[in-house]
Parts: structure tokens; C-alpha cells; sequence
């Protein structure tokens, strides 16, 4: 059959304008964190880890954008093995605090491969894994995607040549894994004046469809991505920045990072959202995340 030559070159404008086919939302597992942890509290994180009865569910959850050059995941999720294997996590306090922190509720098949099994997808075809930040529930699938490059900030990266990584949940046995390939990166400066409240960027597929931005806070090298398309609204991936995406417009920093750097990064968001009105901001722990995207994308995406 002779292909349309309408049709391919309609196929060549849609990809053009339309680099990405889809987001989702990937559904990693379930847990509770302290009412504290999530919402902030004038008490000391100490107080809340050993005396705090009031539990409230946080999702664990991962994006996957299918962009015309490859598929890219956005955090690859948490490895079930932490709450069903006693060695996952090497040090003792690690070990004593972990369950004082968070109730893991996982399955085998919260693993990242089993995910993207569910959706159809061979997490070998994953191309590019961007990593928000190094904490263990986002860095828990990196050894099911060996193939795929692995995006992180430079300033990250550097908090595991710090004494004690561990004691902020940045298990370094479980990221600097041979099979990994880790790719730290630098923001490049812009004059674009729509970034003018950022430190840099850096855009991830050369096309302005990713752009990867600064915001610290929940820690040093934390970064988000503005995903940008013809038709949708601009959505801000924000990751661990703010558990709820209405925390950061109520300015409510949560009972973790350092809230200083929290409301500054707070700040340059909403100044972006000046600049891109309809931004949405969608948290990797907020239960609103499928519904945000499907409607920034006018897609149905439940499932
Ligand atoms: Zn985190």
C-alpha cells in the first residue's frame, strides 16, 4: 500500500507540534506518612517520628511521557524489596527509623518493570529516566531500566560524596549500582524571561516540550519539569517540592527539607504561573496527580 503524502506530511506537522503522545500517571504503591510530615507542624520533626498518632495516605507515584524521541520517565517509583526484605536498607537507625516514618504498604508488583507491564510497556524501551531527587521512592526502579539514561542534578548528585546520605533517605548502596548509567547535569543560563526566576534550565529533548528547572528545598538538588504542548496546559511536574499541589498556592511547607529554601522555590513557581497562566502543578504524592494531567491534556487517562 502507497502511503497518503497528505497524510505523511499531516503525521510530520503533528510531530512537530505535538512531540508528545501522552503522560500517565503510574501508580507505584500505597503508604501513609504522619499528618505532620505531610501538612508541616510548629513540632519538631522528632516529635512527630516517635509521638505522632495521626497517619494520612500518601501515593506513591511516577510519570511516563511518551515523547516522539523515545519514552522518558519522570522518578521510576520505589523496590518493594524495602518493606518486604529486612536488608533493603543497610544501617541500623535506617532500619529503626523507617517504619516511624512511613507505613509502606507494597506489593511485588509495585516494582517499576510490573508497572509499565500493566500499561503495555517494556521497561526496556524506557529511554531516559529524569530523577527528581535521590530519595529512595524515586530512585527504586533504576535497576529494572539499566538501559536508559538517568537525569540528575549536579547539586544532587553531590549529596552523596556528603557524610551521611542515608540519614535523609538517600540510600547510597541502592543508587550508585553498576548497572546504573547516571547522567548528572548542569542548568544552562537563559534569556528566555519566562525562566528569569530560575537558576538555568535544561531542556531535555532540544524542543522546549521538557524543560527541566531548579527548585530545591525538599532537597538541595531537587528539580521539576515543565512539560509544554500545542493544545494542553503547561503542566509543572514538581515532584516532592509540595505533597499538594493547593500547599504551595496556601504557601504551606510540609514537615520535611528546609522550609526557607521550600517557600523560595515556592516563590519561583508562582512567578512562572504569572508568566504561563493555567500552569498546573501536579505533586508525585498528590492523589489529585491523574486527575490534573487528564485534564491539562483533555485525555481520559483512568484507568
Ligand atoms: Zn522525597
Amino acid at each position: 500500500m502507497v502511503a497518503d503524502p497528505h497524510e505523511r506530511h499531516q503525521d510530520e506537522c503533528d510531530s512537530v507540534d505535538h512531540p508528545i503522545a501522552s503522560i500517565q500517571v503510574l501508580q507505584c504503591g500505597q503508604a501513609e506518612q504522619h499528618r505532620e510530615h505531610r501538612y508541616g507542624s510548629k513540632r519538631p520533626q522528632l516529635w512527630w517520628v516517635f509521638f505522632g498518632r495521626d497517619w494520612v495516605p500518601l501515593p506513591l507515584q511516577c510519570f511516563l511521557i511518551d515523547h516522539r524521541d523515545g519514552l522518558v520517565l519522570f522518578d521510576t517509583g520505589i523496590d518493594p524489596a524495602i518493606g518486604l526484605d529486612s536488608r533493603y536498607i543497610k544501617q541500623a537507625i535506617g532500619r529503626f527509623l523507617l517504619p516511624r516514618i512511613f507505613k509502606l504498604k507494597l506489593k511485588e508488583n509495585d516494582r517499576i518493570d510490573h508497572v509499565l507491564n500493566t500499561k503495555g510497556v517494556n521497561p526496556g524501551d524506557i529511554r531516559t529516566a529524569v530523577i527528581s531527587h535521590l530519595h529512595f521512592d524515586h530512585v527504586g526502579g533504576i535497576e529494572q531500566i539499566p538501559q536508559a539514561e538517568l537525569i540528575v542534578s549536579e547539586q544532587e548528585w553531590a549529596i552523596l560524596s556528603e557524610p551521611h546520605p542515608e540519614r535523609d533517605w538517600t540510600l547510597r548502596e541502592h543508587i550508585e549500582v553498576p548497572s546504573a548509567n547516571w547522567r548528572p547535569m548542569s542548568f544552562a543560563p537563559t534569556d528566555d524571561p519566562l525562566f528569569d526566576a530560575f537558576d538555568g534550565v535544561f531542556d531535555l529533548a532540544g524542543d522546549g516540550s521538557m524543560i527541566l528547572l531548579p527548585t530545591p528545598g525538599h532537597t538541595k538538588g531537587s528539580i521539576s519539569m515543565l512539560i509544554r504542548q500545542k493544545g494542553w496546559a503547561p503542566i509543572l511536574l514538581v515532584a516532592d517540592l509540595t505533597y499538594e499541589g493547593t500547599l504551595l498556592d496556601q504557601d504551606i511547607v510540609a514537615g520535611t527539607g528546609d522550609p526557607e529554601t521550600l517557600r523560595a522555590s515556592f516563590a519561583k513557581v508562582r512567578n512562572l504561573r504569572e508568566r504561563l497562566p493555567g500552569l498546573v502543578i501536579v505533586a508525585s504524592h498528590d492523589f489529585a496527580a491523574n486527575e490534573l494531567v487528564s485534564r491539562a491534556t483533555h485525555h481520559s487517562m483512568l484507568v
